[in-house]
């Protein structure tokens, strides 16, 4: 376990391979520190993913070890895809599940960004 309570990085992630153009995605930005691209099973009208180029697992890692230049890169390619996306004027969702309480599938760190419709409050109730 590395210290987020993930695995350590695994460079066959889907994510990782899509970085290395091993398999295609629906790109809508690139740049030194990012790379968004259209979520393949959308859950709302807009539903993209922005991740990292670099070998984060999570959020935790991120926000640990990260360089500041690769934070502010981040972060700001996520507010840039939103803004191109041109959602800045109906407002959207940014979202990212860390671990297994958080749902995390991909262990490669990324954001959703969601809009295009009124995307509710917040997050279910609890299952079971
Ligand atoms: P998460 O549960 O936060 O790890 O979300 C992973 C997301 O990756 C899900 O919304 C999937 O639909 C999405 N996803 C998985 N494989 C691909 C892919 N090849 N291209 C685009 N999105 C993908």
């Amino acid at each position: 376990m590395s210290v987020t309570g993930l695995p350590p990085y695994d460079d066959t992630n889907i994510f990782a391979r899509i970085l290395r153009g091993e398999i295609p995605c629906k790109r809508v930005h690139e740049d030194a520190h990012a790379l968004a691209f259209h979520d393949i099973n959308p859950q709302t009208p807009v539903h993209v993913l922005v991740i990292p180029k670099g070998r984060y697992v999570s959020m935790a890692d991120f926000a640990a070890t990260a360089t500041e230049a690769e934070i502010a890169g981040f972060w700001r390619a996520v507010g840039k895809v939103a803004r191109d996306l041109g959602l800045e004027d109906g407002g959207y969702r940014v979202l990212t599940n860390m671990g297994v309480d958080g749902g995390q599938e991909v262990p490669h760190f990324h954001v959703h960004i969601f809009g295009g419709r009124r995307v509710g409050r917040m997050v279910p109730r609890a299952e079971g």
